[in-house]
C-alpha cells in the first residue's frame, strides 16, 4: 500500500481517529521515508498533507505573523539565507538588484 492510501483511509475514520495509533499499522520503512519528505516539505512551507483522490495535496503557509513568507521561512537549519531575511539584508540586496535582470534571489538551502 502507498501512503496516499495509508491516508485516505485514515483520513475516513471520522472525527476521533488518532494518527499516532494509526500510524502503527504503517511498515516502518515507509514510515520512516514519508517522514523525511515530511521535513523537507515543511521547509518549503507546506504542511498538513492529505490523500485527495489518486494525489496527496498540501496546505502551505504563505507569511508568518504578516511578513511574507520565503522559501527558508521554516529553515530551522543553521541558515544563512533566512538570517539575510530576518535581518532585512535580502530585502536590500532586492531593492539594489530590482532593475538588474541578471540577479537572481538566492536558491533556497535545501535545494
Ligand atoms: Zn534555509
Amino acid at each position: 500500500m502507498a501512503i496516499k492510501d495509508y491516508l485516505s483511509t485514515h483520513q475516513r475514520q471520522g472525527e476521533h481517529r488518532s494518527w499516532d495509533v494509526f500510524r502503527e499499522k504503517i511498515p516502518t520503512v515507509l514510515l520512516k521515508a514519508w517522514g523525511d519528505v515530511l521535513i523537507e516539505c515543511r521547509r518549503n512551507g507546506f504542511i498538513g498533507p492529505r490523500a485527495e483522490g489518486e494525489r496527496i495535496v498540501f496546505r502551505q503557509i504563505i507569511s508568518t505573523n504578516d511578513i511574507p513568507g520565503d522559501l527558508c521561512t521554516l529553515c530551522y537549519r543553521d541558515c544563512k539565507r533566512r538570517e539575510r531575511f530576518d535581518s532585512g539584508e535580502m530585502k536590500y540586496i532586492k531593492d539594489i538588484n530590482k532593475n538588474n535582470p541578471s540577479w537572481r534571489e538566492p536558491e533556497p538551502c535545501w535545494a
